[in-house]
């Protein structure tokens, strides 16, 4: 772990860190591929890399229209997990000052999910790695709480 956080720090500019942050965020992760797939398999069906509510400005990982239920697998480094997240010594007030903020967002979009009467699951990749099953459980107990509702967009 300590490793794939070094390798993602920032080495030239701000603007090869910013194209990379973009290329992070868009791209369907190893963990993600992972969770989805499990889902699947248990006959989940469901919308990927989608926006749960059309006016916010918010993908989630896994979507879950009529149920209004949404995944997010957030990434170690980037959202900042507190058993995995090290400052890296090269720019470290940029990186703490940019996964604060990425921290923030998350809460932020959250809320406004949630306001609109959605739940929604987040997940450290770390879980989904170490402890898939755990994760599916997880995400079936907030699922199945939910009532299946006409809504669907
Ligand atoms: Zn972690």
């Amino acid at each position: 772990m300590r490793r794939s956080i070094r390798s993602r720090a920032p080495s030239a500019s701000d603007t090869a860190v910013r194209t990379r942050m973009r290329a992070v965020s868009s791209a369907s992760t190893a963990p993600e591929l992972r969770l989805r797939k499990a889902l699947h398999r248990l006959g989940y069906r469901y919308r990927v890399n989608a926006r749960p509510v059309e006016s916010i400005r918010c993908k989630a990982d896994i979507v879950f229209s009529r149920r209004r239920v949404c995944v997010f697998v957030d990434g170690c480094f980037w959202h900042g997990c507190p058993d995995h997240f090290e400052i890296p010594r090269v720019n470290s007030a940029w990186w703490s000052e940019k996964v604060e903020d990425n921290r923030a967002r998350d809460r932020t979009k959250t809320g406004m999910l949630e306001s609109e009467g959605w739940t929604v699951v987040r997940l450290w990749e770390h879980e989904v790695t170490t402890d898939l099953k755990g994760c599916v459980e997880k995400f079936r107990r907030h699922f199945d709480r939910k009532p299946v509702t006409d809504f669907c967009d």
